[in-house]
């Protein structure tokens, strides 16, 4: 039977980081299985927009971490606020309704900048995140607070640049090898996996093993499961291959779930958009420029707040909201004076256009009559306040139901644009618990000696809605922990 250390399943951002801090930690022979052929590796993290969020005190912190934004961006320090570790627990707190693991939370903050840090030394190449998180207003660029660094060439390139690391670190990575259960002996210690291979299922031995094969969102049974209608027709922005597995496996050895099993973290894509995600467009379908329109519904009607917060702290649920409404599509209306705030992806679209309200509605399959009053009410609401999208303005239209709390401009401003939007599916919130050092916990409330977890499968950190660029924070800080306890667990047995 094959032997080695660690064993790491799956091959997206968390397990990379968990393979290359297994190796670092002293592990001699590391093996990422990947259920997913070499075409089409890497996860949701080849999906992602890159963008990692984490605390820090000053701009002159992110300096070792973008060296080159100065001279490429200039003004690029001084335009960044600061983003400590209060602001980022504040933050997850608020979104997350008061119910993220405040015990987990800590962790992922307290370790954001240094992991950032230990990133870019194993080499991974950071950039400011100019098309996500910069808002150029007047003469001024604002940045998003705390989500100011991605990855180079996204999360294309950051998937591409863990591949290359695997190489250097000597990491064997295995295709089309799905993990299919935790062999387990009888003193309840994981001893290793049973995996997919080319002539049949074999039985790979290790002293530890990392669960890191992300959620169940691609996956329609469970999704009707646990989050319930609509969800089982929901678009699936990433990956065809993350339906559950780890997490499956891990029940079976009886750990103990952790987080809500009935939430996802779900965004305004393209109505259009296919049902995987597509490995060229990758997060390019997403629409959140909504804050500065209007949305519609089927009956013509609003149904949510555009302006309650920023994006990144409202579009993680506003794919959710969408889903649910009649035929899960939703219509953002924009005028002609936003359409310079709206994101470089909105050009992958193609919207509705008409010199007024009335010839854009009458080209939309909606309820006419009832979204032409709708907007008219919304365009004779009274108003207070001066827009400024690089802060929350106050601008509203609070006498509406629902309300519109800031960004709330009449639209009088031709030509008229109409996006239609549906709520893809990214990731599941529910998990599996861990402790400080990324063991999986049993439901009796021990760890389980031997395995370990990391990124969309550990359950805990977000509740109903998620602060943008956590993920893949989550995935690597928690990931370097679960690849560090890994490689110190198999020093101890061998
Ligand atoms: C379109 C899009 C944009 C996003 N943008 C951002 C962003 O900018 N910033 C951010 O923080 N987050 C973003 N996210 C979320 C982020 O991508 C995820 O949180 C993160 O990539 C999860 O990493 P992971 O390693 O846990 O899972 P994944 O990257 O999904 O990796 C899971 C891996 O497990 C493999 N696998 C599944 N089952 C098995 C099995 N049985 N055996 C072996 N392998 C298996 C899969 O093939 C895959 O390789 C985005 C997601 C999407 C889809």
């Amino acid at each position: 039977m094959e032997r080695y250390d660690v064993v790491v399943v799956g091959a997206g951002n968390a397990a990379l980081a968990a393979a290359t801090s297994a190796r670092e930690q002293g592990a001699g022979s590391v093996l990422v299985l990947e259920k997913a052929p070499k075409g089409l590796r890497g996860g949701n993290t080849h999906y992602s927009g890159g963008l990692f969020r984490f605390a820090f005190h000053t701009a002159e912190e992110l300096k070792p971490i973008v060296p080159d934004a100065e001279r490429k961006l200039p003004g690029f320090f001084a335009g960044v606020s600061p983003y400590p570790r209060e602001l980022f627990r504040a933050d997850l707190m608020r979104v997350t309704e008061g119910r993220s693991d405040p015990w987990l939370a800590d962790l992922l903050i307290g370790n954001s900048h240094d992991t950032v840090r230990w990133l870019v030394e194993q080499g991974i190449v950071m950039e400011p995140a100019v098309s996500l998180s910069a808002i150029r207003f007047g003469d001024k660029v604002h940045w998003a607070p705390g989500a100011v660094v991605r990855a180079r060439h996204e999360g294309v390139g950051l998937s591409e640049r863990w591949f290359e690391i695997m190489e250097e670190r000597a990491v064997e990575v295995r295709y089309e090898s799905g993990a299919l259960a935790l062999l387990q002996n009888d003193a309840g210690h994981v001893t290793g996996v049973r995996a997919r291979a080319a002539h049949g299922n074999v039985a790979i031995e290790s002293h530890a093993v990392v669960l890191a094969c992300g959620g169940f969102e691609a996956n329609p049974e469970w999704r009707a499961r646990y989050l319930g209608r609509p969800w089982d027709h929901a678009k699936v922005r990433g990956s065809a291959f993350n339906t559950g597995d780890g997490l499956r496996m891990a029940f079976e050895v009886h750990a103990m779930p952790h987080g809500q099993f009935t939430g996802c973290h779900s965004t305004p894509i393209d109505a259009d958009a296919p049902p995987y995600g597509d490995r060229k467009l990758t997060d390019k379908t997403n629409r959140l420029s909504y804050p500065y329109g209007v949305l519609l519904n089927g009956r013509g009607g609003r149904f949510a707040d555009e302006g309650e917060d920023f994006q990144f702290y409202t579009y993680a649920k506003m794919g959710g909201i969408i889903l649910n409404q009649p035929g899960g599509v939703a219509w953002q209306i924009f005028d002609s004076k936003v359409t310079d705030l709206l994101e470089p992806r909105y050009k992958t679209a193609k919207p509705v256009v008409a010199d007024t309200l009335d010839a854009l509605i009458a080209q939309l399959p909606l309820d006419r009559d009832a979204a032409r009053a709708t907007l008219q009410a919304f365009n004779a609401a009274p108003r207070r306040g001066r827009f400024d999208p690089t802060v929350l303005d106050g601008l509203d239209a609070a006498h509406l139901e629902p309300p519109k709390s800031n960004w709330a401009q009449a639209l009088d401003t031709p030509p008229y644009y109409a996006y239609a939007a549906t709520g893809g599916i990214t990731f599941t919130f529910g998990g599996l618990r861990i402790d400080e050092q990324a063991r999986v916990i049993g439901n009796d409330w021990k760890p389980i000696p031997g395995v370990y977890a990391c990124g969309e499968l550990v359950g805990g950190l977000f509740h109903h809605n998620y602060p943008g660029g956590s993920g893949l924070m989550a995935g690597a800080v928690f990931g370097r922990l679960a690849g560090a306890g890994a490689a110190r667990f198999a020093a101890e047995g061998r």
